[in-house]
């Protein structure tokens, strides 16, 4: 059997970023102490079910390093007691660059982690201003040099688009600095304004559609000419340095969510944990979101992939998954080039064409 990737919601904030729609709180020692036990219980409870072994563990959050590299490896050993880690190819902390310290790098180094996954946002700081960040470009430059300092080379960082006021010249500005650190993978979302957070109650004007297709189209263009790779709508690595992690969720592959909030797709089964810190450390059970891994989404996750919907492994995944891939790939061509490549073997969507996504892979299915 495969192995599956295992994502861990740290569900802790010091403040909440206006944009954010993540689930968080605010830590206190007694809290992360009955987390960390929870999350331990968890994985004990899951590899009594599930005999495999791991290929990815992404730390994810809120803000993973505020339970500190003590709390990573806790959870790194439970999970190493308890699974099958051998060929583990890949384990992630996000960061906040305000609160990570050499000394965390170090730990969590010698605790099995390899890549760190950071929110610069933008290097501008009227723009981290605007983001309520609380953070500085100095600090992500320091927090940088701090992880390959410990060893950890693989780090990534993330930009946002579409930003009030945002020009080509700030973006450029924080492309560059990116390309500058020398890091090897690049995210890079346009912000969407998400209900119940503080922006959706202001009166934010954010670049209309077409300016912010502009602004992606731009950046993908300049990371490319500095040596990054667009290997999905929104990430770009240099070569072989893509998310291990997220290619298991875009490949149609199986993970476990450990976390409140934390999702997860098991044996075509997907189910999470609500957003409730309190009910998680009872021991609240998880909640059914249905069956999952059928056509249809293996197709629209491995869109969102450069590389796109190859014949062959459709073939192999499911029983008439090669008439399915015909059938789409029919319907493709009727979609102007500017928007989609086809050949006999592969449906890709173009970058132009990641812009209006949703509709394309609606045309499809
Ligand atoms: S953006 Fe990150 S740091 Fe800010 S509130 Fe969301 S999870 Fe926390």
């Amino acid at each position: 059997m495969d192995a599956i990737g295992m994502y861990i919601h740290v569900p802790f904030c010091l403040g909440k970023c206006p944009y954010c729609d993540f689930y968080s709180v605010y830590p206190d020692e007694n809290l992360v102490k009955e987390y960390l036990g929870a999350v331990k219980t968890r994985i004990r409870e899951y590899s009594l079910i599930y005999k495999r072994g791991i290929k990815t563990v992404y730390f994810g959050g809120g803000t993973p390093n505020l339970i500190g590299h003590k709390g990573i490896s806790e959870i790194l050993n439970e999970i190493k007691e308890n699974f099958n880690t051998e060929n583990t190819e890949e384990i992630t902390v996000e960061c906040n660059p305000n609160s990570v310290t050499e000394e965390f790098f170090t730990e969590v180094k010698k605790a099995g982690v390899n890549r760190i996954s950071m929110g610069l946002q933008s290097a501008n700081s009227g723009e981290l201003k605007f983001l309520g960040r609380k953070h500085s470009a100095e600090n992500v430059l320091n927090a940088v040099s701090f992880a390959k300092k410990a060893g950890i080379e693989n780090i990534s960082l993330d930009l946002m688009i579409g930003l009030e006021n945002q020009t080509k010249e700030m973006l450029l500005n924080s492309v560059e600095f990116c390309a500058l650190l020398d890091i090897p993978h690049i995210s890079s979302y346009i912000l969407k304004i998400e209900e119940n957070t503080p922006f959706a109650k202001r009166n934010i004007v954010l670049p209309d559609e077409d300016a912010s297709a502009e602004l992606y189209l731009f950046v993908s263009k300049e990371l490319e000419k500095r040596g990054y790779n667009q290997y999905e709508i929104s990430n770009y690595s240099k070569e072989g340095m893509e998310s291990r992690h997220n290619l298991v969720y875009w490949q149609g592959k199986e993970y476990l969510g450990i976390g409140p909030g934390a999702h997860s797709f098991m044996e075509n089964k997907r189910f999470y944990y609500e957003r409730d810190l309190k009910a998680f450390i009872e021991g609240a059970a998880i909640v059914d979101d249905g069956e999952g891994g059928d056509f249809e989404e293996f197709l629209m996750l491995n869109l969102r992939l450069k590389r796109g919907l190859i014949k062959k492994e459709c073939a192999e995944k499911f029983i008439d998954g090669e008439i399915l891939f015909n059938e789409a790939l029919k319907k493709a061509k009727k979609i102007p080039d500017m928007y989609i490549e086809t050949d006999s073997e592969r449906i890709a969507i173009t970058k132009e064409g990641f812009l209006i996504s949703n509709t394309i892979i609606s045309m499809l299915i």
